[in-house]
């Protein structure tokens, strides 16, 4: 951070990190001589393939750990304004609650998600937490009763009715609209503006060259890229984009009527789950290790340091870095994945033709934890990345957070789990083919698979 209030900070990428950023940034009377330029690569905000965008996402305070349980909290009580300017306006967010189940074997995370979420309930005091509406599910028959699926999987599990979900990308347009007025003048959002590279002067980033070589110059530059952060600066490992799937069914207006108000359900043995249908289309997907995309990226672009002078050994001129690939559809190992899930959850749905699949790219850290700090060794450039596949439920609150850390304000417990790791704290996290898979307790499927060689088994 720069000894003094930065004049001008360019924010690369429109999602959830963002724009939360900058609604922070232009809520604070210190920054207010500061302009912000966001830009995005994609042609139209929102970004249809940004992972902030998609029909809904899972908004629940149901964590293993604490500490992210409480910010969940935190963020609820944004999500739960329901006057047209709240975050949870205008049909933005609903709370028909959240089942978790397991197979009978796995249920470490379930255990300790069930834990938190209750002794945090009793400890909040909230009049909306009740306590009551998280409970233990010991059967398939409970699991039945609680989801409202008869033929849902998992032989245990538990259900939170406090849980709900939000219209991802109708809260992505809200941040827009409230970011173009709350931020006036000294606002400026760009689409169709991809950034090529960052620029650099000697250790300092100093901004970012477009594709067609335009430069725009910051004194703060926060790389907030998703998925494609890592395409952008060398993480040495700490952020992996990976693919993860998702398919829509038509269904009836009465199926719709019917499942609207069911809870989402989610197998935590296989990562599959079912959020409530919107507009008479219903979301199946899998939350797992995903699908690498690897493409040679140059490392001089990388590592800017190569750029000034060091000589780089021929075989090292390129690295392979996992890319979001947009735009194609799912292999055929998850069509099938996502039917075998269709066929135990709405069996009467099963055999209905996919109106759309989608591969949707986390940012994955190795635990799951999100990477918002300070470049340890680039003065002027900030990383707010690694939604880790479960960022979006704290938009309203991250943006704050994100400011503390540029700041170096944030609560010391937050700043721990969101540092910059030390290759020592990653070591026990890796494979010995370097960090394939996030292991943050809660993913299921087959691990270290390549888009490629899946999408070469299409039948
Ligand atoms: C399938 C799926 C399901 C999920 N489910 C949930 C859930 O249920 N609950 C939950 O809390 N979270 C969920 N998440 C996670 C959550 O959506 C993400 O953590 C969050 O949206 C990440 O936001 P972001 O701003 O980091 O990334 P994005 O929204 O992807 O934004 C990054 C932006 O950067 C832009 N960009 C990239 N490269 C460049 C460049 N070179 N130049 C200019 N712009 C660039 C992109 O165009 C993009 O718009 C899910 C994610 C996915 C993919």
């Amino acid at each position: 951070m720069p000894d003094t209030i930065p004049q001008h900070i360019l924010i690369i990428g429109a999602g959830e990190f963002g724009l939360a950023t900058a609604l922070s940034l232009v809520s604070k009377p210190a920054y207010n001589s500061t302009s912000i330029t966001i830009l995005d690569s994609s042609a139209t905000l929102p970004n249809p393939s940004g992972s902030s965008v998609d029909a809904n996402r899972i908004v629940r305070a149901d964590y293993a750990y604490k500490h992210y349980a409480r910010l969940a909290l935190e963020a609820q009580e944004h999500w739960r304004d329901q006057s047209p300017e709240g975050w949870g306006g205008e049909g933005r967010y609903h709370e028909p609650g959240f089942v978790l189940t397991a197979d009978a074997h796995r249920d470490e995370y379930l255990k300790s998600s069930l834990e938190s979420v209750r002794s945090l309930a009793q400890e909040c005091n909230q009049s909306w937490l009740d306590p009551a509406k998280v409970y233990a599910l010991t059967s398939r028959d409970e699991i039945r009763k609680a989801s409202g699926y008869q033929d849902v999987s998992g032989d245990h599990g538990y259900a939170n009715f406090n849980s709900g979900w939000a219209n991802a990308e109708a809260c992505v347009a809200y941040a827009l609209k409230r970011l173009r007025k709350e931020g006036g003048d000294r606002v400026t959002i760009r689409s169709g503006t991809k950034v090529a590279r960052l620029l650099f002067s000697s250790d300092q980033c100093t901004g970012a060259e477009l594709a067609d070589e335009e430069q725009i110059k910051a004194d703060l530059t926060i790389l907030a890229a998703g998925a494609w952060s890592p395409s952008l600066i060398d993480l040495q490992g700490r952020c992996l984009a990976t693919g993860q799937t998702l398919a829509f069914i038509d269904i009836t207006d009465e199926e719709q009527a019917s499942m609207r108000d069911r809870p989402t359900v989610m197998n935590m043995s296989n990562g599959m789950f079912i959020i409530p249908p919107r507009e008479n289309l219903l979301k199946i997907a899998r939350h797992g290790y995903g699908y690498r995309n690897l493409v040679k990226i140059p490392k001089r672009n990388l590592q800017p340091g190569l750029a000034n002078g060091e000589i780089i050994p021929e075989r090292y001129e390129y690295r392979d870095v996992s890319v979001p690939r947009v735009g194609v559809s799912i292999p055929q190992e998850a069509q099938d994945a996502l039917r075998d899930a269709l066929k135990e959850l709405v069996p009467h749905m099963a055999d209905r033709p996919y109106v759309r699949t989608r591969i949707c790219w986390y940012c994955d850290t190795p635990s799951g934890d999100f990477l918002i700090t300070h470049h340890p060794q680039y003065k002027s450039l900030f990383l707010a990345t690694g939604g880790s596949g479960n960022g979006f439920k704290f938009f309203p609150v991250i943006g704050d957070r994100i400011v503390d850390a540029i700041e170096n304000k944030l609560e010391p417990k937050l700043a721990h789990e969101w540092r910059w790791r030390s290759d020592e704290d990653l070591q026990p996290l890796y494979q010995p083919e370097g960090f394939t898979a996030c292991e943050d307790g809660s993913r299921a499927g087959r691990k270290g698979m390549l888009l490629d060689e899946e999408m070469a088994k299409q039948s």
